[in-house]
Parts: C-alpha cells; sequence; structure tokens
C-alpha cells in the first residue's frame, strides 16, 4: 500500500544510514494501512551460493514497521557501518489483496532464488492468472500467492529471452508494462544493473523527489519516446542543442527518493516530480530520464520538478 525507494549517487551513506531513511519513509506512509513491510538492499543474501557484490539482500516481515526495523539491524550478513557511495534501496509495505498477509506474500517480490529482479508493487494486476499460466508452462516456479510475482518473473522471462545485451532497464521495464492490465505503481532493482533504478505507474500514485547541492540544469525533462528525445519546443539552460536527461551533469552528487506520497519525501527534499500514467522514470548513472511509449496527440512532453512548499 505504500512505496519509498531511496536511491544515492556519489553521496557517501553508511547501510545503517540507508535503512533508516527506508524505515523512516515506509513509517511516513503508515498512516495509508498496511498488513507487512519489507525492503531490498544490496548485500549477501544467505540462500546463495555465490556470495558477490551485486546480490541483492531481501528482509520481509508480517506486521509492523517495527518488526521490520528490528529484522534489519539484526542481519549478520549486512555490515551497517559498510560505506556505500552509490546505492539504490527499496521498501514497501503491503495492503493485502491477493493471498494473506504472510513473509512470503510481502514484497519486495522476486524473479528467482537469485534476486536478480526484485519489484515492489501497488495496486492490483487483473490479469496476472493469465500471466501467472503463461510463466508456468515456461518452467517458472511461483513461492507467493499474490498477483504480483508475475512482475519480477515476467521481467527475467523477457530479459533472460532479449535479442542483444543492449536491452536497457527501462526498456526492459517498458515491455514488462506492456504486459500489464490493472493498477499499478511499481518500482525495479536488478543485480543486471547495479546502482540503476527504474520506475513506472498507471493508476496508483507515484513521484520522485530529487535532492542535490548542485544546481539543476533544468527542471523541465524532456520525455523519451521509443528511446529518443522528443525534439520539440524545450526551454533548455545549457548550451548544447540535446538537452541533459536531468538534473546534474556526470558524476555528481544527487539522491533520488521514490514515493506513493509526498508526505514521505518532504523532510528530504521539496523539489518533486509527479509520475503521469505511463511513464517510466530511469536513474542511471546519477541521471533522471522519463521514458513513454508513443506520444499522443496534445500531450505534454516534458514533465516539471516542483517546488513543493515547506509547511
Ligand atoms: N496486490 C498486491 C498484493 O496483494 C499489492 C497490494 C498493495 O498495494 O499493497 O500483494
Amino acid at each position: 500500500c505504500g512505496i519509498f525507494a531511496y536511491l544515492n549517487h556519489e553521496v557517501p551513506r553508511t547501510r545503517k544510514e540507508v535503512f533508516e531513511t527506508l524505515v523512516n519513509g515506509l513509517r511516513r506512509l503508515e498512516y495509508r494501512g498496511y498488513d507487512s513491510a519489507g525492503v531490498a538492499v544490496d548485500g549477501p543474501n544467505k540462500l546463495m551460493t555465490d556470495l558477490n557484490s551485486k546480490a541483492i539482500a531481501l528482509i520481509k516481515r508480517k506486521g509492523k514497521v517495527k518488526a521490520l526495523d528490528e529484522a534489519l539491524y539484526k542481519q549478520d550478513s549486512l555490515d551497517l557501518d559498510e560505506v556505500l557511495c552509490t546505492h539504490f534501496g527499496i521498501a514497501h509495505t503491503r495492503w493485502a489483496t491477493h493471498g494473506e498477509p504472510s513473509p512470503v506474500n510481502s514484497h519486495p517480490h522476486r524473479s528467482d532464488k537469485n534476486n536478480e529482479f526484485v519489484v515492489i508493487h501497488n495496486g492490483i494486476i487483473t490479469n496476472y492468472k493469465e500471466l501467472k499460466k503463461y510463466l508456468s508452462s515456461k518452467g517458472y516456479e511461483f513461492e507467493s500467492e499474490t498477483d504480483t510475482e508475475v512482475i519480477p518473473k515476467l521481467t527475467k522471462y523477457i530479459h533472460d529471452n532479449r535479442e542483444n545485451d543492449e536491452l536497457s532497464f527501462s526498456t526492459l521495464v517498458e515491455r514488462v508494462i506492456q504486459q500489464l492490465e490493472g493498477a499499478f505503481a511499481l518500482v525495479f532493482k536488478s543485480r543486471h544493473y547495479p546502482g540503476e533504478a527504474v520506475a513506472a505507474r498507471r493508476g496508483s500514485p507515484l513521484l520522485i523527489g530529487v535532492r542535490s547541492e548542485f544546481e539543476l540544469p533544468t527542471e523541465r525533462i524532456p520525455i523519451q519516446y521509443n528511446g529518443a528525445l522528443f525534439k520539440g519546443d524545450v526551454k533548455e539552460k545549457n548550451s548544447h542543442n540535446r538537452p541533459d536527461p536531468l538534473p546534474v551533469g556526470d558524476g555528481k552528487a544527487v539522491e533520488y527518493f521514490f514515493a506513493s506520497d509526498a508526505s514521505a519525501i518532504i523532510e528530504h527534499t521539496n523539489k518533486v516530480l509527479y509520475l503521469e500514467d505511463d511513464d517510466i522514470a530511469a536513474v542511471i548513472g546519477g541521471r533522471l530520464s522519463i521514458h513513454r511509449l508513443n506520444r499522443q496527440a496534445g500531450e505534454d512532453p516534458v514533465r516539471d520538478i516542483l517546488t513543493l512548499k515547506m509547511e
């Protein structure tokens, strides 16, 4: 029922600080109601045989955010003092629609036991039975009773059957959401795309907060259609003709906060971007870009970063 995700790019944070940011984000969303909570962060997973630095750890608990918070600090495989200069963590509070509240039905959901793709979801996938049937016929084994679990599995299926190695994380997600019916706000994390974030929505709310000490070159993000930038009348402050996807130059320090509700972001930054239906937002190398499939007549080809009023 609540989504919160946090990406720091070239901003040193200890794992403990990352956990605190994620848990505080979930606490701000508690008022929406929930029955379980979970996170996915970088770090070894006890079930994995090859422990490498790109591994993703999933920690999920039924009940209060407090139970999750306590569990986080008891993970002996995760060093709380380790400094993570670039890290992407995702967190979720669940209000069960399909499958009872339980640790395995809690989010994030995963593609496979190696946690190649992990996803948090708000909403309901109405065609999940068809997708589950199809993926089961391809050998995928489901561990939960949720509608959500088809999403990471479908992501892996499309990834494993890609035609070439160039498939970007956002194009992959674009192909996934084309198959989904119903309502969703989604945030994806993957071992195959370390340090990258992809988010998408249709019908469920999702916004992104941006925090940087550096001035943003533009507060109008041009949308990319089918991988190309819309060459329309986009106001730019930077000198070259092609607008930077935003918001800061390469390698500059920036942090992104993804949430279902501005109340979880406002303590960190008042610069926010509201995603619209079928928007796909991607952060690669600290740069945020917005993608859509096709431009509809009359559609605004930019998304503005708004400045929320601080109370
Ligand atoms: N339909 C999903 C589930 O039951 C997501 C529910 C939610 O929005 O929290 O797991």
